[in-house]
């Protein structure tokens, strides 16, 4: 079979097939499971986006995650419950501070969105799998590193290395339960490790521009993006596909970034331009439309 073929021919049966399902094709009986799943993932998507706005903001300070509880800023008046619904509190209170009317920054709604939708996303896209906890564990790592990299410039080790095992981790598990091949495993690790020395040799070559923070990320990313098949049969080498599509993307959003920040003024060479969401995104797109992409890039 011709390579283009292979590609197109990806398992229809299988559980992971990204998007294949979500228009047109017929489910059955378990479109109901799906909505059920979708709306308990966009809830609890909600609650856990709302926490990720606390350690995006804790961890770079060094601050601990649990003690003190949420207080405002302006006032140092902690946050009552009521006032600590995701999004709806944010509305309800128009961005501002009950006690001292201080503003309360948009992107914390933002981010909660963001999660939610990235967990209903993933949550039709996977179905219900054993490794879809794994997935969700990696978007919303993939969320923090983003808020992050734009808010202070770096990846925090913290948040990293715990992202890391953890989500290797539960990824091993539920591959494990699913009853996954054993290429798979083999991919995800052939994958975090392709993409962690290719940005270390990047990093060393550019000295500056890419922070060891991107470097040590490329590890759960790889993990991700390669544990998805490329192929109708898993093989080893479409490991280098399934990076290859992430890698190239991540550039592709990163330089596009970059050239349209440097026309528009913001951002000058000499200032290093976070690199980490760019990454983030393209792994998810790689981890969830990899054939699809590989497929619109080779032609
Ligand atoms: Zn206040």
């Amino acid at each position: 079979m011709e390579p283009h073929a292979l590609i197109l021919h990806r398992r229809t049966s299988s559980p992971y097939d990204p998007l294949r399902c979500l228009w047109g094709c017929d489910v059955g009986g378990d479109s109901e499971m799906a909505v059920v799943l979708a709306v308990a993932a966009g809830v609890i998507g909600l609650a856990v986006g709302s926490f990720l706005n606390v350690v995006a903001h804790r961890v770079p300070l060094g601050l601990s995650l649990s003690h003190p509880p949420s207080r405002c800023p302006g006032c140092e008046q902690a946050i009552r419950p009521r006032d600590n619904i995701p999004v709806l509190s944010w509305l309800l209170l128009r961005g501002r501070c009950r006690a001292c009317g201080i503003p309360i920054p948009v992107k914390y709604p933002f981010v909660e969105l963001a999660n939610a939708g990235l967990w209903v996303g993933l949550a039709l896209v996977l179905g219900p799998t054993w490794v879809l906890p794994s997935y969700l564990w990696f978007a919303s790592v993939g969320l923090v590193l983003i808020v992050t990299d734009l808010e202070h410039h770096r990846l925090p080790n913290r948040i990293v290395l715990h992202g890391t095992w953890v989500g290797a981790l539960l990824l091993a598990l539920g591959g494990v339960l699913d009853g996954a091949e054993v290429v798979r495993f083999l991919r995800a690790t052939a994958g975090g490790g392709a993409w962690f020395l290719l940005m270390l040799v990047i990093a060393l070559a550019a000295r500056g521009g890419f922070g060891f923070g991107d470097v040590k990320a490329a590890v759960l990313l790889g993990l991700f993006v390669a544990y998805q098949p490329l192929l109708a049969e898993p093989a080893w080498f479409d490991v280098l596909g399934s990076v290859a599509v992430a890698v190239f993307l991540s550039f592709f959003i990163g330089g596009g970034v970059a050239i349209g920040l440097m026309l528009l003024r913001r951002a000058d060479r000499k200032r290093e331009i976070a690199f980490g969401p760019a990454m983030v995104v393209a792994s998810l797109a790689a981890a969830v439309w990899g054939d699809q992409l590989l497929s619109a890039w080779l032609g």
